[in-house]
């Protein structure tokens, strides 16, 4: 299993703005039912463009499995 630094996104903040969505240079987050998920972990470059655009304190960057379960928008461990 490999680790990653990785946004984390609290299902419970998103309000599915999309504004990390729209700040991600290679498109590895999406909406998924009005909830932000990190689909392509393997093209993000770890660089934190998504954290600074949410007004909501919904997602964090973390060292988490990079090829983990993405269910409910967010990696778990
Ligand atoms: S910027 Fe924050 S609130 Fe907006 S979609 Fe992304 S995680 Fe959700």
């Amino acid at each position: 299993m490999a680790a990653k630094w990785l946004p984390v996104i609290d299902e419970e903040r998103c309000n599915g703005c999309r504004a990390c969505v729209d700040a991600c240079g290679p498109k590895s987050l999406e909406m998924v039912n009005n909830l932000a998920v990190l689909v392509r972990p393997d093209t993000c470059g770890s660089e934190e463009h998504c954290i600074a655009p949410c007004q909501y304190d919904a997602i964090h960057m973390a060292w988490v499995e990079s090829d983990g379960n993405q269910q409910r928008g967010r990696w778990r461990t």
